[in-house]
């Protein structure tokens, strides 16, 4: 076959195909390293599977991918030792196969608003070079038997030019003329920078400059039976180097009805500062696409991170395709499935070690908890309560535990937390000495919400936070305490306690509580906390609560104090004990703590 010099124009209706092309995908001009380098591996890899079929029986040698720069002259070159093509080939695959992907592209996105969605989810293949050039030179020769080499250029227009030239080795070089505009890329270190992000795990050798970029078998592809924990922990320090090892990992391996290969890392988390999303990285025939895995992983799982591969998740597509994309839904139920499954298994296995892992593991499990029903339906019998003597219970075990004493008239078992031990002391101890048992939700990021979707996916559970009321009403059992005042006493304690305060934003009211209460008691009802914390976000209520109950223990010594002292005592007596009630919740500030202060020192001297 004879390649006879030729000029010809490259059949696309689009005139100005290249501008388009550029403007579509400027923010991602460094993807055309990836699309040579891509399509150079396939082509060495063709030739192996031809040869391994029989059909190629040359020498395959040593496969590889060869790339280099030239800042003088201004080119990049990347050259492979794969199947190479022949003149007719180049017609067929370059000037119309390539150019259709790319009229198709922009045919198919002229006409939308958010170009953002596309960069970097189109792959254009051959044709992403002339982003960053002027003119690209293809040199090739077809490993089959007695074929011209072929040399092909084409400066950006449609008109191409193609002639036969001279090549020894079997193989392709293409040869970027690098644009003025793209010098950057002339840059060693850019160009490295490039190939470490997405060539990293190429399959076949992968040279910049004489030395080897990537690692060609990494361990997401190698069977999980032939891997130690050592290969998991070095991987991942591979792949975060500045970070803490993981606490455990999960190998991914499927292959219908979709294929998908990785390993998902459970991190260490110390607090929710460590949360970093996008740690995720994205493969495809282990060639990096993106670490923006939205869609693909599920949100909750975010927080993992890992490497996933998979050939069947369309890249060249826009977000909202992605969403919909059948196997994207699989893939994500997928991996849920795995992550719960992997977790109940560790659970099973080691409950101890479980619950050691739990202040991190904990985070995804909420979140997983509260975000998707099918992981709910699995994490469920594996989601861990602590109390504040640091136990360790499934929901399940804990309404056991505590139903005998904290269920309600109405069937309801309660479950009393704490968000935060210090300032709920005085309750928390009030609630122990009544016999009832204490719940940590500490977690500012995930508890709020994860405590709200424990009482709607729970039967019958109620869960109050330690001062959400006085003690005998946290739980309601419709038993009346003794109280040692008339009806009259009450009514009379409470007008004094009002007229002394007299403060409109304060829900007053006398309650039987045992004598080892507290005087007074301030409590935000858990219904109007939690719609103030809802609200906290626009800021309607600011950071104090507008309304508090406020109970007085009629049992209490002092309150005997209150109604038989005078005018003068009775104020003394309640400012202070209502400042002690403040004290408790944490709530007495600035001036009015000041004073407390001041008045205490006065008493001790008296
Ligand atoms: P895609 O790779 O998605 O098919 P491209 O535009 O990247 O699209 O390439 C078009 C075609 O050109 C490829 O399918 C392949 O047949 C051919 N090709 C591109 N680069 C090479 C190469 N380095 N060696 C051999 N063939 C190549």
């Amino acid at each position: 076959m004879q390649t006879v010099a030729e000029q010809g124009a490259i059949s696309v209706n689009t005139e100005n195909i290249f501008p388009i092309i550029k403007k579509f995908l400027y923010a991602d001009h460094e993807i055309f390293l990836r699309e040579l380098v891509a399509n150079a591996m396939d082509a060495t890899q063709k030739l192996k599977k031809l040869s391994s079929m029989g059909e190629f029986t040359g020498e395959v040698g040593e496969l590889a991918v060869k790339v280099s720069v030239n800042p003088e002259e201004k080119t990049i070159t990347v050259e492979d030792n794969g199947i190479g093509m022949t003149a007719d080939e180049i017609k067929k695959y370059i000037n119309q196969v390539a150019f259709s992907g790319a009229t198709e592209f922009i045919e198919k996105y002229k006409d939308k608003q958010d170009t953002r969605e596309i960069i970097g989810h189109f792959g254009l293949g051959f044709y992403s070079a002339f982003m960053v050039s002027e003119k690209v030179d293809i040199i090739t020769k077809s490993f089959k038997d007695g074929s011209e080499p072929a040399f092909w250029t084409c400066d950006g227009s449609t008109s191409y030019s193609i002639e036969p030239t001279q090549k020894e080795e079997r193989g392709t070089k293409i040869i970027l003329h690098v644009t003025e505009e793209s010098k950057e890329f002339l840059e060693k270190t850019r160009l490295q920078g490039i190939l470490n992000k997405y060539c990293k795990f190429l399959p076949i050798t992968i040279q910049f400059e004489g030395e080897t970029i990537n690692e060609t078998k990494p361990i997401w592809t190698v069977s999980p039976n032939e891997l130690k924990d050592e290969d998991y922990l070095d991987f991942y320090s591979k792949l975060y180097p500045m970070s803490e090892p993981p606490l455990f990992w999960i190998h991914l391996n499927v292959d219908y009805p979709f294929e998908l290969t990785g390993i998902l890392y459970f991190p260490k988390v110390k607090n929710n500062l460590d949360i970093h999303k996008e740690k995720i990285q994205l493969y495809s025939r282990q060639v990096f696409i993106t670490d923006e895995v939205k869609d693909v992983v599920p949100e909750y799982l975010m927080l993992l991170h890992g490497v996933i591969d998979s050939p069947d998740i369309p890249l060249n597509v826009s977000r909202s395709f992605l969403q919909a994309d059948t196997n994207v839904k699989k893939i994500n139920t997928y991996i849920t499935k795995k992550v719960a499954e992997k977790l109940g298994d560790l659970f099973k296995e080691n409950r101890k070690g479980f619950e050691e892992k739990w202040e991190s593991l904990g985070l995804f499990v909420k979140y997983g908890f509260l975000s998707d029903e099918k992981f709910h339906e699995k994490a469920k019998n594996f989601t861990l309560l602590q109390n504040i003597e640091n136990q360790y219970f499934t929901i399940n075990e804990y309404r056991e535990k505590i139903q005998a004493v904290q269920t309600d008239k109405n069937d309801s078992v309660v479950f009393l937390y704490t968000s935060d031990e210090g300032k709920q002391q005085t309750f928390i101890q009030s609630a122990q000495k009544k016999g009832y048992d204490v719940l940590r939700f500490e977690d500012k990021l995930i508890d709020s919400h994860f405590l709200s979707a424990l009482e709607q996916k729970e039967e019958k559970i109620q869960l109050k936070r330690v001062d959400a009321d006085t003690v005998d009403n946290l739980i309601d059992t419709d038993t009346k305490a003794e109280s040692v005042l008339s009806e009259d006493e009450s009514k009379k304690l409470k007008e004094i306690f009002e007229k002394i305060l007299d403060n409109k934003s304060l829900l007053v009211s006398v309650q039987s509580l045992p004598t080892d209460e507290m005087p007074a008691i301030i409590t935000v009802p858990e219904f109007v906390r939690r719609m103030q914390e809802m609200s906290r976000g626009g800021g309607m209520f600011g950071n104090f609560p507008q309304m508090l109950n406020l109970a007085i223990n009629a049992n209490h010594t002092l309150t005997q104090k209150i109604l038989k002292g005078d005018e003068n005592e009775q104020n003394h007596i309640i400012k202070h004990i209502y400042d002690l009630a403040l004290l408790s919740q944490d709530m007495l500030k600035g001036k009015a703590l000041a004073e407390f202060i001041k008045r205490s020192v006065e008493i001790s001297n008296k």
